[in-house]
């Protein structure tokens, strides 16, 4: 093997929500620390974290005592800013690479890559200014969406353009924004690959998995997903094709459309991902373990799934069900100790389990 992290050593996380906590529980579960970066206050890592670094991401002092203090970095989250990324990089090796996150930052780097690595995604054209849309409204046609490039998530940025007389409502959504304009994909439903790639680039992927949203927020996740076996070995080696060119070591979400002409390519998450949160009771290791082992030089884990799952997000008010939640069987609770209560926040989830 290329290179074995001791146990003991300390994996700096970028990020302390609730993909942060969970990575933090994974290592520690096989003997590692982690430290948490992250500017708002009692975030939810920082209760299960060795140590917590509370600043934000253009405190320079505080970055480099972060990456001073730790053997490694990872992250929960794509958007960290490059002169904070720059800064670390010259501090400890920092997993997934930077290549990943310059790709998968903005969305016409990404939908640009995925092309030319042959992968189908939506037509999609560059809307730089105001001026150009009307172009790129030519191009793609109605329906369509207009996408900020950057800062996307939970479908925020985005503006949907059924006919032409929306587009400068859309337009002003984007704020000045620069922007894409991505075609309709009429796909039949949604599903994601969770892939891992190791220091020494084995690859394995976690068996996909369909996804519900509304309101742009993902809802649940079930396995199995309703795939043909072909379309289960394309959505598996699209993923592979993603990691090997990026050079990638991790786990990613590859978010995926299901059309009547194979698969499509939504977007990549350069991070362990919400639609792999069924892996924690569908898995032996599951892919916060996973992505541990990987950037750690550890061998992948077995990721075979040995249980159907139906995972469902605790949002908002859904934490009144939690008690009920709590008595029925089958059913894993995972909540995110968060303080507040509110409408639209992901506040945990439960994994709902039918045995294989
Ligand atoms: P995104 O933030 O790009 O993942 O988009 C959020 C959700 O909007 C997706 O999960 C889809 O349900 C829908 N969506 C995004 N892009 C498209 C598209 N080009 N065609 C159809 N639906 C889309």
């Amino acid at each position: 093997m290329s290179h074995f992290l001791p146990i003991g050593s300390t994996i700096g996380i970028i990020g302390g929500g609730q993909l942060g906590r969970m990575l933090s529980v994974a290592a520690s579960r096989l003997g590692f620390r982690s430290h948490i970066f992250e500017p708002g206050a009692e975030p939810p890592a920082g209760q299960v974290a060795h140590k917590v670094t509370t600043a934000a991401y253009d405190d320079d002092d505080a970055l480099r005592a972060f990456g001073a203090s730790v053997d490694i970095i990872t992250y929960e989250f794509e958007n960290i800013p490059t002169a904070a990324l720059d800064l670390l990089q010259d501090l400890a090796p920092i997993h997934p690479g930077r290549e990943a996150l310059r790709v998968s930052q903005d969305r016409l780097t990404e939908k640009t890559f995925l092309q030319e690595l042959g992968l189908k995604t939506a037509p999609f054209a560059d809307v730089p200014d105001a001026a150009s849309l009307e172009a790129a409204l030519a191009q793609i046609g109605t329906p369509a969406i207009l996408k900020t490039r950057r800062f996307g998530y939970d479908g925020k940025g985005q503006a949907r353009i059924m006919s032409p007389e929306h587009a400068a409502q859309a337009l002003a959504d984007m704020k000045g924004a620069p922007a894409i304009l991505e075609g309709f994909v009429d796909f039949s439903h949604e599903v994601s690959v969770i892939a891992a790639r190791s220091l020494d680039g084995a690859v394995s992927a976690f068996d996909p998995g369909e996804n519900v949203h509304s309101d742009g927020i993902l809802r649940s996740t079930t396995v199995p997903a309703r795939l043909t076996q072909g379309q289960r070995t394309d959505a598996v080696l699209l993923a592979a094709k993603i990691a090997n060119a990026l050079n990638y070591v991790g786990v990613m979400g590859v978010e995926l459309f299901v059309t009547s002409d194979g698969l499509v390519v939504n977007e990549i998450a350069p991070r362990v991902h919400n639609s792999g949160h069924w892996t924690q009771n569908g898995c032996t290791v599951d892919q916060f373990e996973q992505h541990i082992r990987a950037i750690t030089g550890w061998p992948l884990g077995d990721g075979q799934r040995h249980a159907d799952v139906v995972m469902e997000n605790l949002i908002g008010d859904d934490m009144d069900r939690v008690a009920d939640l709590a008595g029925t069987p089958d059913c894993a609770l995972h909540l995110y100790g968060k303080a507040e209560t509110k409408p639209g926040r992901k506040m945990g989830h439960v994994n709902h389990i039918k045995r294989a």
